[in-house]
């Protein structure tokens, strides 16, 4: 069913549908806070399991309300597609986020960035044209950005999102499958389009240390992503334990409250700057 309509596909997990989501902010309620400039990227680490490296962080949305109270995505997101401002917030997330990059190299400090961007998004060819030329405006290499295709809520065109991505890719830039294992759709997606990453969902990785069945999935997703050729990233490691796990099943990267929560670029910053040889002390 998916694969016999190469146009229209609604990508929306069952699970995700049936949630109601009673917090989320209203239309005009995002818009004022992207009028105020109250959206901005927090940046979580992303390290190396083999040489504790800190290779990159990804970038998450993050708004303050008037109180200085934190926003996270699952109120903003929703309400941002539906006003029609996604693809400006997260051009003005990609911006944000391309400048933390540029400053850390030009500091010394080589590291990349990832950056989610709905399927909807990469769907409009004006959106992908524009991250090109916000790596451009800094000239920066696109190798320094990945980009986390997350699902959309809505439908795109899928052939458009193929014909997009292809392109970014071939300009340089990384692709990251994100949620590896949520989504009907990721094997179609595998196939389709050229990712560099894939990134393990971390309802798999929560508790994988006492769970043999997860402990199977686990690996053969890494085994799967591996003979793909593509950096297998783990999720939400959050202990000891599912580190030493992620590690036995051959993942090669994690990003998880165990190394660093997210933070506000300047923190991330000053985190990195602080380490030695940008490794982060991991147990062993
Ligand atoms: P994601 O891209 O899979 O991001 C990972 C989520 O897991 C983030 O939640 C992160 O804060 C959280 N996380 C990371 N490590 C741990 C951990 O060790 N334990 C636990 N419990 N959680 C952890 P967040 O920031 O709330 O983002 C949720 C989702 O919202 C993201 O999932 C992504 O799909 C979406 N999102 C975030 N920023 C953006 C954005 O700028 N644009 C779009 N389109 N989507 C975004
Ligand atoms: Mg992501
Ligand atoms: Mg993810
Ligand atoms: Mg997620």
């Amino acid at each position: 069913a998916i694969a016999a309509t190469l146009g229209r596909v609604e990508f929306k997990t069952p699970r995700r549908a049936a949630q109601p989501r009673p917090q989320e902010l209203s239309v005009d309620e995002v818009r004022a806070l992207m009028a105020q400039g109250a959206i901005a990227p927090w940046l979580q680490p992303k390290v190396r399991v083999d040489t504790c490296e800190v290779v990159g962080f990804e970038a998450l949305m993050r708004a303050q309300d008037a109180e200085g109270r934190l926003i996270t995505p699952d109120r903003l997101i929703g309400p941002l597609a539906a006003g029609g401002l996604l693809d400006q917030a997260s051009m003005q997330m990609a911006r944000q986020t391309i400048d933390f990059v540029g400053h850390c190299l030009s500091e010394g400090m080589a590291i990349s960035a990832s950056i989610n961007i709905s399927m909807q998004s990469l769907a409009n060819f004006g959106f992908c044209q524009e991250l090109v030329r916000a790596v451009d405006a800094i000239e920066l290499d696109p190798s320094w950005i990945t980009i986390e295709i997350t699902e959309s809520e809505t439908m795109c065109d899928l052939a458009q999102v193929i014909e997009n991505t292809a392109r970014i890719r071939m300009l340089g830039f990384n692709l990251a499958i994100d949620d590896f294992g949520t989504a009907y759709s990721s094997f179609f997606q595998l196939s389709q389009i050229p990712f560099s990453e894939l990134k393990i969902e971390r309802a798999f990785v929560t508790g994988l240390g006492e769970d043999p069945a997860r402990q199977a999935i686990v690996r053969a997703c890494a085994q799967l992503g591996s003979s793909l050729g593509l950096q297998v990233v783990a999720e939400g490691v959050e202990n000891a334990s599912e580190l030493a796990a992620v590690r036995q099943c051959g993942c090669s990267q994690v990003q998880g409250y165990l190394v660093s929560r997210p933070m506000p670029p300047q923190l991330a910053f000053d985190w990195l700057r602080q380490l030695d040889n940008v490794c982060v002390p991991l147990p062993a």
